[in-house]
C-alpha cells in the first residue's frame, strides 16, 4: 500500500507538458467520474492511545479512473478545487461516509466517529450546511458520530462567517477538527475564536520526534493546549513505536498512522479485531 501512492505524478505528468486541453479533459473525466461512482473512500484508523481502542477513522478518498487506474487526492484534489468539482464531489465523499458508516453500525460494528475533510471551496458553498443535514437525514447516521476536518488557511479567510456556520455545525450535534494544526499561520488565534472539539497535529511535528527535540516541544505542547482548552488532541502520521512512546508520555489522546494502520477499503475496515463490539 505504502507504494501506492508513491507512483504518484503520472497524471500530472500527462497533464503538465500538454497544457490546458488535457487539463480539460481531466475536469471532464472527473465531472463524468463523479456520476458513474469513479471515486472510493478508503477509511484509516484511529486508535484512542490510553486503552488501544479503535474510536474513529478518516475518509479519504481515491478516484478508480478506467485508464489511469487509482490515483490519490494528491494527483486530482487541486484540480477539482480549481474547477469547482470539490463541490459535488466533497458532497458524495460526506454522504458516502455517513452510508458506510451507519452500515457499520447497523452491521453491529463498534460506534465510530468518521471524520471527513472539507476543503476550503466546500467551506464556501452556501450549500454546505443543508448538504451535510441531508445525508445525515438520508443514511440515518447520526451527526455525533460525524467530524468534519477544516483547514486553518480555510478559517482564517473569512473569520466571521466561518465561526457562524462553524457554530451551526456544532448546534448538530457534528464534532470540528482543525486539520494539519500548527502549519497555519494563526493557530492560536483559531483556538481562542473556532468552537472546535478536537486539533489534529500536523504530521511534519510528528516525522522526526524521535530526533528533533524542538519537534518534540512543540508536539508537547499542542497536546498540553489541547488539554487545558478541553480539546481531543490526535496525532497524524505516526509511523514509528517510538513516536508513540513518545506521545503516549504526553498523554495525547488519539493516533493515526501507518504504525497502527494504513487506509483500507471499507470491508477491510469493518473487519479489523477493534471493530467488533466486546461482549
Ligand atoms: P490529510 O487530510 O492530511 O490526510 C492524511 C494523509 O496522510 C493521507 O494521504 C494518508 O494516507 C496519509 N497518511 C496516513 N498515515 C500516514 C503515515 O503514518 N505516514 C505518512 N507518510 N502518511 C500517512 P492521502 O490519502 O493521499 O490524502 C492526502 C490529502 O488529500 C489529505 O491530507 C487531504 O488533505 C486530501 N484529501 C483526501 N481525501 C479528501 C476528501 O475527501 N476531500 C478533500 N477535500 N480532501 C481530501
Ligand atoms: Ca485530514
Ligand atoms: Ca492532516
Ligand atoms: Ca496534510
Amino acid at each position: 500500500a505504502k507504494s501506492s501512492g508513491r507512483d504518484g505524478y503520472k497524471i500530472y505528468q500527462q497533464i503538465r507538458p500538454v497544457k490546458s486541453v488535457n487539463k480539460l479533459t481531466i475536469i471532464e473525466e472527473m465531472r463524468n467520474g463523479i456520476e458513474t461512482g469513479e471515486f472510493i473512500l478508503d477509511y484509516q484508523p484511529q486508535y484512542d492511545l490510553a486503552s488501544g481502542r479503535i474510536v474513529g477513522a478518516e475518509a479519504l478518498v481515491r478516484w478508480q479512473h478506467p485508464q489511469l487506474g487509482r490515483l490519490m487526492p494528491g494527483e486530482f484534489i487541486a484540480l477539482a478545487e480549481e474547477s469547482g468539482l470539490i463541490v459535488p464531489l466533497g458532497r458524495w465523499v460526506l454522504r458516502e461516509a455517513c452510508r458506510q458508516n451507519r452500515a457499520w453500525q447497523d452491521a453491529g460494528r463498534n460506534p465510530i466517529t468518521i471524520s471527513v475533510n472539507v476543503s476550503a471551496r466546500q467551506f464556501r458553498d452556501a450549500a454546505l450546511i443543508s448538504d451535510v443535514c441531508a445525508a445525515l437525514e438520508d443514511t440515518g447516521m447520526a451527526a455525533e458520530f460525524l467530524e468534519l476536518e477544516l483547514t486553518e488557511s480555510l478559517l482564517v479567510q473569512n473569520r466571521e462567517q466561518a465561526v457562524e456556520l462553524m457554530d451551526a455545525f456544532r448546534r448538530i450535534g457534528i464534532k470540528l477538527a482543525i486539520d494539519d494544526f500548527g502549519t497555519g499561520y494563526s493557530s492560536l488565534a483559531a483556538l481562542k475564536n473556532f468552537p472546535l472539539t478536537r486539533l489534529k497535529i500536523d504530521r511534519s511535528f510528528v516525522r522526526d520526534l524521535h530526533v528533533d527535540e524542538s519537534d518534540r516541544s512543540i508536539a508537547r505542547a499542542i497536546i498540553s493546549l489541547g488539554r487545558e482548552l478541553g480539546l481531543n488532541v490526535v496525532a497524524e502520521g505516526v509511523e514509528t513505536p517510538e513516536q508513540q512512546a513518545f506521545l503516549a508520555s504526553c498523554r495525547c489522546d488519539t493516533v493515526q498512522g501507518y504504525q497502527f494502520g494504513y487506509p483500507m477499503d471499507a470491508d477491510t475496515f469493518g473487519e479489523l479485531p477493534g471493530m467488533s463490539r466486546k461482549p
